[in-house]
């Protein structure tokens, strides 16, 4: 039986995490410093390799106009501008307070995990960093305890900062290990007493957010980068990335690479055919990509090879690097019988609560699964088609888009081995027979 595409396991693979490309001031970028084979960074190697935080004695609006001119941009699934969160949770009334998103829901993905493991301090410090900016004095991570590695660095990292007098107060807190619960209003909502399922509301979490206070959400990634933009300021932040997107970028690199899970660090502009050639171990391109995780879009490899790992550039394309996740598809994989699994898995994870996700996702897992089975026919597609566009934009949070966006670009990329699965014939990879979903299309984990 051939092996999933993507796996979902628990374990960080720390020994896989790596640096990827040169530029300038590269030696403090997120993942610098010692070897993934050492393990978390102690707080005193921190300091000696970074120097004091870069918060310290210094005014909430002279930090937030730091991030502001950094352009750093969300390195989640929003992408969106971290200083504007700042500049609203600063100016609403209330407490603020910041919760520091590490619960990474996207089961491929290891960037975040891969970072709090190894240096966490880096973490930590940005979290300050993002308190001071707003004046808040209590911060939150909020993980999934299953998730080795994080808990444990975490805890210990804290530990050792109140050994040396670090004033700061921060609390771990441990969510459900659900795809949505790390949505930013589910978060919030849970933080707040409620259940870890995404609302929609009309004013974002910045202005009112836990318990009505503002609060700044942001995953882990994005807030060490706040650490590290005022500690070595925006001109430095941007000698990385591209000038749509300033600052490197964490690729978690998934499915037919050398080492699924292998977590890079993307500092200069580069394409992802030079990534997954470099870390992923691929010398030619594989049938297509994955870009931005399960929720991401499918890219035929031709195209996606060329492209450059640029969040504004993918977004002018249509197309989102979201968690970071960058999965390949061998050359003898199918790509219908991938999606059908994980939007059979999708429709399992959603919160059930909204009208798309309760009918329409478990309806198009369902003809996906068909489609893969070669028991459908060219009316199911259409229909298919029909439900992606229906559940698009609809539902209280991004679940339903993503699904339609996976299945839909599914459709289109593999639009050969569609006609042969709609024939009823066997394509490239059917005969091997992928897993089927892992999660219930009925929702029982719900
Ligand atoms: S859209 Fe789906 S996942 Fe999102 S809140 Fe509604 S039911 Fe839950």
């Amino acid at each position: 039986m051939t092996a999933p595409l993507l796996e979902v396991e628990e374990s960080v693979p720390h020994d896989t995490a790596a640096s990827f490309g040169v530029a300038a001031g590269a030696a403090t970028r997120l993942l610098a410093g010692p070897p993934a084979s050492a393990g978390a960074e102690r707080y005193a190697a921190h300091l000696d390799r970074l120097g004091p935080a870069g918060h310290l004695g210094r005014e909430p609006a002279e930090l937030r106009s730091a991030v502001r001119a950094s352009g750093l941009l969300g390195r989640g699934g929003g992408e969106f501008p971290l200083a504007r969160k700042l500049d609203l949770a600063a100016a609403s009334p209330g407490a603020p307070i910041v919760v520091v998103n590490a619960s990474e829901g996207e089961p491929a993905s290891r960037k975040d995990a891969t970072l709090i493991s190894l240096r966490p301090h880096v973490v930590l410090d940005g979290a300050e960093a993002v308190a001071a900016a707003i004046g808040a004095d209590e911060i939150v991570v909020y993980l999934h305890r299953e998730r080795s590695g994080v808990c444990g660095a975490l805890a210990r990292a804290l530990e050792e900062r109140r050994r040396a007098g670090a004033a700061a107060s921060i609390r771990l807190v441990d969510g459900p290990d659900r795809y949505v619960a790390g949505e930013a209003s589910a978060v919030v909502r849970f933080l707040s007493g409620g259940p870890a399922a995404p609302r929609r509301t009309a004013v974002p979490p910045a202005a009112a957010g836990v318990g009505g206070r503002p609060t700044v959400v942001s995953n882990a990634e994005t807030i060490a980068h706040a650490g590290l933009v005022v500690r070595f300021g925006a001109p430095w932040f941007a000698q990385a990335g591209t000038d749509g997107c300033p600052g490197s970028t964490l690729l978690t690199l998934a499915g037919d690479v050398s080492v699924p899970g292998t977590v890079v660090e993307v500092v200069s502009p580069t394409t992802f055919g030079q990534v997954l050639h470099e870390a992923g171990g691929l010398a030619v391109p594989p049938r297509a990509l994955l870009i931005g995780g399960y929720a991401g879009s499918w890219v035929d490899a031709a195209a996606a090879w060329s492209a450059p790992v640029d969040r504004h550039a993918l977004g002018l394309a249509g197309l989102r690097l979201g968690c970071g996740l960058v999965a390949a598809l061998g050359d003898d994989r199918c790509g219908i019988a991938e999606t059908a699994r994980i939007v059979a898995w999708m429709a399992g994870e959603s919160a059930g609560q909204c009208g798309p996700c309760a009918l329409g996702l478990p309806a198009m897992a369902t003809l996906m699964g068909a489609v893969a089975d070669g028991r459908a026919r060219r009316a199911d597609v259409r229909e298919l088609r029909r439900l992606a566009a229906s559940v698009r934009g609809r539902g209280a949070c991004g679940h339903p888009t993503g699904a339609a966006e996976i299945v839909e670009s599914a459709l289109d990329t593999f639009a050969d081995e569609l006609r042969l699965h709609v024939r009823g014939r066997a394509c490239r990879a059917t005969g091997d027979g992928l897993p089927l979903p892992a999660t219930p299309v009925d929702g029982s984990r719900r």
